[in-house]
């Protein structure tokens, strides 16, 4: 059997449907100039299913939370599937990489985190994803956006 091959040599790859990840730039485009945040149902690292939030953080231009009656709702909704939950949310100002806040919020949850960074507007926003283990260490994957017919 050959390994499969990883042409940007990061450790793990999340696809997202062209049409799902347009939805999630226009969701972070609109909280500008707050973070905005969702949730993304995943299964066997594809998202199937994307789920927008409003942002229930005190400060939402400095981070993002979503709502305790909403990730019930989603988990589930993503439980009746088998799904995998991967949270994403926006930097409006500062780089597509884990804060420190982020991680120390990941290494409880150990969702995959997909973060946009709107830091050069009016450049479109950028993704990257990152896996957060539970001593807070950050690795790196690479997004692959799947065109849909
Ligand atoms: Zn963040």
């Amino acid at each position: 059997m050959v390994a499969e091959t990883n042409p940007s040599n990061q450790s793990f790859v999340v696809r997202i449907p062209e049409d799902h990840y347009q939805e999630m730039l226009a969701h972070v485009i609109d909280g500008y100039p707050n973070e905005a945040c969702g949730a993304l149902g995943a299964l066997n690292g594809t998202v199937v299913k994307h789920y927008p939030t409003r942002n229930a953080a005190e400060h939402p231009d400095d981070f993002s939370i979503i709502s305790e009656s909403d990730i019930v709702h989603i988990f589930n909704d993503i439980d009746a599937y088998d799904g995998e939950m991967i949270y994403y949310h926006s930097h409006p100002i500062s780089e597509a990489y884990p804060s420190v806040r982020d991680r120390e919020w990941a290494q409880r949850s150990g969702y995959l985190y997909v973060i946009f960074s709107l830091q050069y507007r009016p450049e479109p926003p950028y993704a990257r994803v990152f896996r957060i283990n539970a001593h807070g260490e950050v690795t790196e994957g690479h997004i692959e956006r799947i065109p849909v017919a």
